[in-house]
């Protein structure tokens, strides 16, 4: 197999992944061992000591619960306490655990993995299918994260990749992708809607594209709604007929379930283009009378009536979406259709109505978001030009100050790369130094935001409170990697921090699992290796040119009174 300098788009999804490249201009959707063009994100352990991956880790699911593992992109950068891992916690059957440093862990078979290491066999399934098929080796991808994702997420994405032995050359939104493979003529303004209803996600977008530039507005979403829900309401459907028919409950049945969801999902897609299905359970129970069968006609008509709630509850995130666009309907010029739920009518009919426009049809919406990144990966090649992609903070980004006053620099929904800098001052007489701590969130009060980061600025000269003018300067890069920066302008005393994650992976890690996995994955071997340790990641502190004293590596030998400072009119 050649080497190649080739870049693959992945589209790592909750439910489903998608691998995408762009060949002399055209796009090709890369399809799996199986030949099919999605691979569901699914990582299984067998008892035999092999590792399952895709389709047929799916289809023994609901057999072999504890030891299945989907859905791992809900814990990518989380931390255990985190208020969405309790939610999920209560939805999923395999053991989750925290890590030395709070991070989230999963426990399978005796064996202690980290999120990037279960989303890093996805990724190798994902390359060795695309190696096969190309028949080259491939070493570089663009990924796609949702944008919401922060920057522990994104991070854990970047490990993932890395473990898998990918160098991960850019993260990207996957609705700035979605928009990017629309093709729209970016010469001309337009305000494009993303609508991405997935298995097990929903994602509302509002961009606005123009002279090459695709710029996010506004996001919402419900990450608890997808094609699963529709999937479920038609197994409640099909059990409760199935015991009016024969006084059986299947709902504690294994085997049945694992047959039921299957049938489900098939049932579902097919409603999408005919008009009813017949579906056909042989053997699904047995009474004393003997073996009994599930034999049943769905409709869509019926199919609709019991999901209908479910599409409609798209409907508040999209509101939300255009409130904090400041967009009326009327004021969109496009609706793209991403995630393979919105091939049901009823979904597209909930959209029109949304809108009130017909969405739009040109795309896949499976295979939307991997051309995007295909594209990407095109652009940074530098085979296609004049794209420029500008991407936007999930959050905002400020400083506490005086009172525990969140003092926000960078608004929520700001194109990246930017910069900007804010004056602050010192609250007390003869104060020589100040605390920044950096937080991310939209409440008023920093304590009810996320900490990201924190360092001193030393040196100040004694001059009366309120005299000192310190510049503080946020500045993010392209991947949305944020660098915070105090000078205090009277001597130029300058410090700077680059904020990176507080949990996540050691590059040390990341290498043995590289290690570990790759091994592990070539030779499927039994489980009970020892589970790795966790330390956690440093915030990496470059001195200023003026080389700063010692002191100002630990702020917590030095928390005092003077260490909140006010913003200073400019
Ligand atoms: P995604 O996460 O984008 O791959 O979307 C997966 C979800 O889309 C699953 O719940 C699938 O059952 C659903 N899906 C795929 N194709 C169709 C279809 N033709 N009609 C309705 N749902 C579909």
């Amino acid at each position: 197999m050649s080497k190649s300098s080739r870049i693959i788009g992945i589209d790592l999804g909750t439910t489903n992944s998608c691998v995408g490249i762009i060949e002399d201009g055209r796009l090709l959707i890369i399809p799996n061992d199986e030949g099919f063009r999605t691979t569901p994100s699914v990582v299984a352990f067998t008892r035999e000591g092999t590792i399952l991956v895709g389709n047929a880790a799916k289809r023994q699911q609901i057999m072999n619960p504890e030891n299945t593992v989907f859905s791992i992109k809900r814990f990518m950068g989380r931390k255990y306490t985190d208020r969405e891992v309790a939610n999920d916690i209560k939805l999923i059957p395999y053991a989750l655990q925290p890590a030395d440093n709070g991070d989230v862990r999963v426990g399978v078979l005796g064996k202690v993995y980290s999120p990037p290491e279960i989303s890093a066999m996805t990724l190798m399934k994902l390359k060795k299918d695309a190696e096969v098929y190309l028949n080259e080796t491939i070493e570089k991808a663009v990924i796609t994260v949702p944008a919401y994702f922060n920057d522990s997420q994104r991070q854990a994405t970047k490990d993932a990749g890395k473990i898998a032995g990918l160098e991960v050359v850019r993260i990207i939104n996957e609705p700035t992708a979605a928009a990017l493979a629309s093709g729209f003529d970016s010469k001309n303004k337009m305000r494009v809607v993303i609508y991405d209803l997935g298995g097990g996600t929903f994602d509302v977008s509002i961009l606005k594209l123009g002279q090459g530039i695709f710029e996010v507005m506004s996001t919402s979403g419900d990450t608890h709604l997808g094609g699963d829900d529709f999937d479920q309401a038609v197994i409640d459907y099909l059990i409760e007929d199935f015991y009016t028919k024969e006084g059986i409950d299947l709902r504690n049945d294994r085997v049945a379930l694992q047959r039921l969801k299957d049938a489900a999902e098939k049932a579902k897609i097919n409603l999408s283009t005919l008009d009813s299905v017949e579906i056909t359970l042989q053997f699904i129970a047995v009474s004393k009378d003997g073996p009994k069968h599930l034999q049943t006609i769905l409709t869509r008509e019926q199919l609709e009536q019991i999901t209908s709630d479910i599409a409609e509850r798209t409907a508040g995130p999209c509101e939300k979406a255009l409130v904090s666009a400041g967009l009326k309907p009327s004021e969109i010029d496009e609706v793209v259709l991403v995630g393979g739920q919105t091939k049901m009518p009823l979904v597209r009919n909930v959209v029109r109505r949304i809108f009130k426009k017909e969405p739009y049809t040109g795309l896949n919406p499976d295979e939307a978001v991997a051309a995007g990144a295909a594209h990407q990966a095109s652009v940074l090649k530098g085979d296609i030009r004049d794209i420029l992609l500008l991407d936007v903070t999930a959050f905002s980004l400020g400083l506490k100050t005086e009172g525990g006053i969140f003092s926000k620099i960078i608004e929520k929904n700001s194109s990246i790369p930017t910069r900007r800098s804010e004056p602050y001052t010192t609250t007390k007489d003869d104060q020589s130094f100040v605390r920044i701590e950096v937080y991310q969130g939209e409440k008023p009060m920093a304590a009810d935001n996320k900490m990201i980061g924190t360092f001193d600025l030393v040196g100040i000269p004694p001059a009366k409170k309120g005299m000192a003018k310190i510049e503080v300067m946020f500045d993010i890069d392209a991947n949305g990697i944020i660098k915070v920066s105090a000078k205090d302008e009277a001597t130029g005393k300058k410090q700077t921090i680059k904020i990176t994650p507080d949990s996540g992976l050691s590059g040390m890690e990341v290498d043995r699992m590289k290690k570990d996995i790759g091994e592990e994955f070539s030779r499927k071997i039994k489980s009970g290796d020892k589970a790795p340790s966790s330390p956690e990641y440093k915030e990496e502190k470059s001195k200023g040119d003026e080389g700063l004293p010692g002191e100002a590596s630990d702020p917590k030998k030095k928390a005092s009174i003077f260490d909140i400072f006010k913003k200073k009119e400019r």
